[in-house]
């Protein structure tokens, strides 16, 4: 049996990211793999999973939800081998010290080598990344501008929009997944649904193709240089 946690959907849930557990739920059954989501709320303890998710979050809640789980043992059960998808707010959250409201720097979890800091433009739009070599197609909301430390891989390379600095998008370790990308960005791109379904099973998946699936084709046919898709890349500053 699959098990998926939601973590703090009532702090970070404002962007329809829970919609990637429906996602990834969807595309287990349709292999025939057991799977079931369950949520971590406020008050709850951490629950037991092999995959947590991350949504995005308005700056008080996610200051709260960073509390909550600095107080809790998710750092734990990552260190312990569990798989994190962290989106936004839930990426900043996973990093070292993240910058909200005004100029003060909040400590995150220091799960992984990221600051954010405060960027003097606000990224609403698009955000398209290459992500392994398939386009990764999303929609962004954040304040946060976010410095990789040496030798972090990136999630993906900005395409479109401003991701973490106008040129990468998020972070990939062993255990953790990060983008910018809201959508939710798992029904956008089945593919990396997919991908992390793969990682947290430890195993090859048998191929399936639903209707997101078309229509991600189409959206990646409407983004090619043929259509007139242009590379626009934002001043990240
Ligand atoms: N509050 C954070 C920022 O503005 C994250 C926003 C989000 O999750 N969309 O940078």
């Amino acid at each position: 049996m699959l098990r998926i946690a939601t973590l703090l959907p009532d702090l970070l849930g404002t962007y329809g990211d829970g919609g990637n557990a429906t996602v990834l739920v969807a595309r287990a059954r349709a292999r025939g793999i057991a799977c079931e989501v369950v949520e971590m709320r406020r008050n709850d303890a951490v629950p037991t999973a092999s995959l947590y998710l991350m949504g995005g979050g308005e700056d008080g809640p996610q200051r709260l939800a960073c509390e909550v789980l600095r107080a809790s043992n998710f750092g734990e059960r990552v260190r312990d081998g569990a798989q994190v998808f962290a989106v936004c707010a839930g990426l900043q959250i996973l990093g070292r010290h993240f910058s909200v409201e005004g100029d003060d720097e909040f400590e995150g979890l220091g799960l992984v080598d990221i600051a954010t800091r405060r960027g003097t433009t606000r990224s609403v739009g698009d955000l398209c990344a290459k992500v392994d070599g398939r386009l990764m197609v999303g929609f962004e909301n954040h304040g946060g501008v976010t410095t990789l430390g040496d030798g972090l891989v990136a999630f993906g390379d900005v395409v479109r929009g401003r991701g973490n600095d106008g040129v990468v998008d998020g972070f990939r370790t062993e255990s953790l997944w990060a983008t910018y990308a809201h959508g939710p960005v798992l029904a956008q791109n089945p593919w990396l649904a997919d991908k992390i379904l793969e990682s947290a099973l430890g195993e090859t998946l048998e191929p399936f193709t639903s209707v997101a699936d078309r229509l991600y084709e189409e959206r990646c046919r409407e983004l090619s240089p043929r259509s007139g898709f242009e590379d626009r890349r934002r001043d990240p500053h």
